[in-house]
Parts: structure tokens; sequence; C-alpha cells
């Protein structure tokens, strides 16, 4: 018979206890897959929702989504048919609340087997308690690398516990910043990932990476795509997607996958390309 990790029996032990609850979490579904990450034998996310955590006021008074990412956001489309990835990403808000959160998300992430793991595909971090949880998390899975866009450096109560997060060697934290966010702070060893609303938007500095608010993020093919959800297809990333083709912008360079141009297969996927990922193209040394 299988023998599990402690951790694993504890978080299938309470993933099953939450099921016959009245008012279940889906503790067994809190780990999403995404096609952009990678497939999902190997890659998983942990996502929180806007409302819960970019998107929310903050004690200091702070709100950290801007009004340029809540416009591009996928999570608020809930009138095309993703109110399914808000609904998980509610849930996992109150996941992340529980005083067993690192035992569960330990155990999940074991139980299912990937080395990758996206800390939020939606949402950001929101308390220090939050921060220092991934930091433990972190801390306990030394085989699986971790990766996090943030914007929470804006929040400056924050900023002390996202530090010590971003200095473990397997996670790689990115600020990510918008022309509406400021200029985050320059510190050694964390990337900016510079988001371009329009082509005709590029970072003020140099960024690692630029994301572009490409069609895809659009109503338009946020419709084709539901249209073949309920044929029951699965669509690839759509190549040539963007309006014009493009490598960079202003000298930083654009996500291989939303430049408009084919995809090569060593960027097929962000476990596969790892431009984002300095700390992992060192461990893997790429
Ligand atoms: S640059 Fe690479 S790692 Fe970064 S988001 Fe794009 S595909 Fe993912």
């Amino acid at each position: 018979m299988r023998k599990f990790h402690p951790l694993v029996r504890y978080s299938r032990r309470i993933a099953a206890e939450d099921a016959q609850s009245e008012t279940p979490l889906d503790i067994r579904t809190m780990l999403s897959t995404a096609s952009k990450i990678g497939p999902a034998d190997k890659v998983l996310a942990f996502n929180r929702s806007p409302e819960g955590s970019c998107c929310a006021e903050r004690p200091s008074g702070i709100r950290i989504a801007t009004d340029v990412c809540r416009a591009r956001c996928y999570g608020w489309k809930t009138s095309e048919g993703r109110d399914g990835v808000l609904e998980r990403a509610e849930k996992n808000d109150a996941i992340a609340r529980r005083a067993d959160f690192v035992r569960l998300i330990v155990g999940a992430i074991r139980h299912s087997g990937v080395h990758w793991l996206r800390v939020h595909d939606l949402g950001d971090f929101d308390t220090v308690e939050y921060i220092d949880a991934w930091y433990e998390i972190v801390s306990m899975l030394g085989d699986v690398h971790f990766w996090a866009y943030t914007r929470s450096w804006r929040d400056l109560d924050l900023l002390p516990a996202l530090l010590r997060l971003a200095s473990l060697p397997n996670l790689d934290l990115l600020f990510s910043w918008d022309r509406k966010t400021g200029t985050p702070p320059h510190i050694t060893g964390i990337p900016w990932a510079w988001f371009a609303d329009t082509d005709g938007d590029p970072p003020p500095e140099r960024s690692s990476v630029v994301l572009r608010g490409t069609n895809e993020r659009n109503r338009e093919e946020d419709r084709r795509r539901k249209a073949a959800r309920d044929r029951g297809e699965k669509l690839p990333p759509r190549v040539g997607r963007n309006v014009v083709p493009l490598k960079s912008i202003n000298g930083s360079p654009v996500c291989p996958l939303e430049t408009g141009m084919p995809v090569k297969d060593k960027h097929r996927d962000c476990i596969t390309c790892q431009r984002c990922m300095p700390k992992a193209r060192k461990r893997t040394s790429r």
C-alpha cells in the first residue's frame, strides 16, 4: 500500500472532512491549472480572489491594484463564464486564513507531485501573516520552485516580509508595475515585470519582462474561448494574437508567448521558458 507523507495524510483527511461539511471549501481543488504556466502534471497555481487581496483596501489605505490592471484582469470577466475561477479563488481566501493553511497546502503540493508552483495566477499577497505563511511553505519544499508577481511592494507595511520571502533560493519574486503604480524599489535579485496596457505604453525604466495587454485578455477572445469550452474543445494559445508583432518595448523584452510571433518550443510555457525566473534558470543551469 502506498505510504503518504504525514502532511499529505493530514491534507487528505481534512479535505475529506471538508467535502462532507455543509459549506465546503473544496480543499481538494485549491490548486489550479493554467495552460500558460505549463502542464498540470508538472506545475500548479494557488489563486486568491481580487476582492480578497489585490483590489481590497489595505489598513494603510492603499489599494495595490490600479485601473490599468483591473481593466485587463481576466478574473473580473464573470459575465463571460469565468465565475468558477472567482469562486475557487474566494474559497482559497478562506483556506489561506485557516490556522493550518501551511500544513494543508504543503500536503496538497506534495500529493500532487508537482515541482513548480505559481503563487497567484490571480490575486496577490495581502498581509504579513500570509506572506510569512508562504515563507514557511517555500522553506519546507526545497525541491519545488515557486514564482510570483506582486504589486504588494506598494504597501510599505508588507515590504519587509516580501523581501524576506524573496531571499529564499527556490522562489523567484518579481515586482509588477504599470504606468499607474509608481516605480518599484530597486532591490538586488528582484526583477521587474511591466504590464503594457497598449503597445504605446512602454516601461519608463528597463524591466526584465513586458506582459502585454493582449487580445487574449479581451472580451471577444474570451467569448471565442468560452464557446470552445462549451463545445468541449480546448484552444491552444493563439499565435499572432497581438495586433502588432513585437519582441521588445523600449529595450525590455516582451514575454515570448505575447510577442504575436510563432512561439518557439523552448518558450512553450513558463516552466520551459523561465525568463521570469533567474533563480530557476541558475538551478537548472540554463
Ligand atoms: S516570459 Fe516566460 S516565464 Fe515569464 S510569463 Fe512569459 S512565458 Fe512565463
